[in-house]
């Protein structure tokens, strides 16, 4: 049995990708404008990252963190390279979740505090750690009781976080842009008051940027753009171009005094040459500034639309559509061959490959002006 429990079943049976496209089982091409997730930042399939994945695969699959290889090693040099400035200290996991558990138990080990501060609409992952910083009820609900000492404050507030961090803090985790939670670009000020509200208690400021790292939002991290240096920078999603991978990277304090966590497949070989590869593309190909000029051509384009609101950051974009998301997602991929996902009730949003063109950009415009005339309510 699939697992009908916990994912719904669209209607389209997916069997190929190239690039920005994937093909269902009768060969009909789609534009996959977020279907994916942000999980492949260079396109699907992409030839560079296939070929350095296939020979490690042949080569060596597998062989467990203690015993160093050239494949991990090159991984954590190049993680390293790319990190936002002293955050060079690399721990590698297998998803955004992990990578979030693994902050929030570094900055309890490495701080002096216990307790976390989070952010309304905030999206960390669904293990119990990271669920606990996870705001929507729905999600959190059925699994109570967690983790019993986060504080939410809302999205933006500068008083509120400079007010709910105290010394009892171990870290406040945040997204620099809000994926999930609707597609809320944060304010430079809010950034800079959750660093110094960190700052003055010695505790650990953590970015989430599980959706928006990798160059999606237009710089290589979205906190670069706002010139905020946290002192943990998780990273999962498009890490591996579609393979499973996430990493933590830390501050020296924070790796020095990180505590004894562990995962058996941390780093694998095969895994490791695929995220290196990611990396090279995504620096070789300049994604980040494909990012920023598409991304600002999308939104200003989707602005001529009939929609309440359009907002994001380089290809992370969320349209307001004013009514139920669904329908309009339903009309996208059947009428108009172009997956997106929601976020929320009534927000549409874009995470496609990086790799996407402006004329792309015309086509998702045209098939959503289509659709918003069509499903006027
Ligand atoms: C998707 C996501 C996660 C969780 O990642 P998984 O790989 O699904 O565990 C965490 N944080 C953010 C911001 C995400 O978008």
């Amino acid at each position: 049995m699939p697992a009908d429990f916990v994912f719904s079943r669209k209607p389209i049976t997916i069997e190929g990708g190239e690039d920005v496209f994937l093909y269902d089982d009768a060969g009909t091409e789609y534009l996959d404008m977020g279907a994916s997730y942000a999980c492949v930042p260079a396109g699907h399939g992409h030839p560079d990252i296939v070929d350095a994945a296939q020979s490690q695969l042949a080569d060596l699959t597998f062989v467990q963190g203690s015993y160093p290889t050239s494949a991990r090693d090159e991984l954590y040099e190049k993680l390293s390279s790319v990190a936002p400035p002293g955050l060079d200290n690399v721990w590698l996991c297998n998803s955004g979740t992990e990578a979030n558990e693994a902050a929030l138990k570094f900055a309890r080990s490495a701080t002096d505090g216990t307790t976390f501060v989070a952010t309304k609409r905030g999206f960390h992952g669904r293990t119990m750690g990271a669920l606990s910083t996870t705001w929507k009820p729905k999600y959190r609900k059925p699994f109570e009781p967690l983790l019993d000492d986060v504080t939410f404050v809302d999205f933006g507030d500068s008083g509120a976080i400079r007010e709910a961090v105290d010394d009892e803090t171990a870290a406040v985790i945040l997204e620099p842009v809000q994926g999930e939670g609707g597609v809320n670009p944060s304010t430079t000020e809010f950034l800079q008051a959750a660093r110094e509200a960190t700052d003055d208690h010695g505790a650990a400021l953590v970015f989430d940027e599980v959706q928006t790292g990798l160059g999606r939002t237009g710089t290589f991290w979205a906190c670069e753009a706002a010139g905020v240096t946290p002192d943990l920078v998780t990273t999962a999603k498009g890490l591996a171009n579609g393979l499973p991978m996430g990493a933590t990277l830390c501050a020296d304090w924070v790796a020095e005094d990180a505590g004894p966590h562990g995962s058996t497949f941390s780093g694998g070989p095969a895994v490791s040459a695929a995220a290196a590869a990611t990396l090279d593309t995504v620096v070789g190909e300049d994604l980040p500034g494909n990012a920023a000029d598409v991304g600002d051509y999308l939104v200003d384009r989707l602005s001529d639309l009939p929609v309440r609101d359009v907002r994001g950051e380089g290809l992370l974009v969320g349209i307001e559509v004013g009514r139920g998301a669904n329908r309009v997602l339903r009309d996208l991929a059947m009428k108009h061959q172009i997956l997106a996902l929601p976020a929320g009730r009534t927000v549409v949003r874009l995470l496609p490959p990086l790799t996407m063109t402006r004329e792309h950009a015309d086509e998702v415009v045209a098939a959503l002006d289509a659709t918003l005339e069509v499903t006027e309510a």
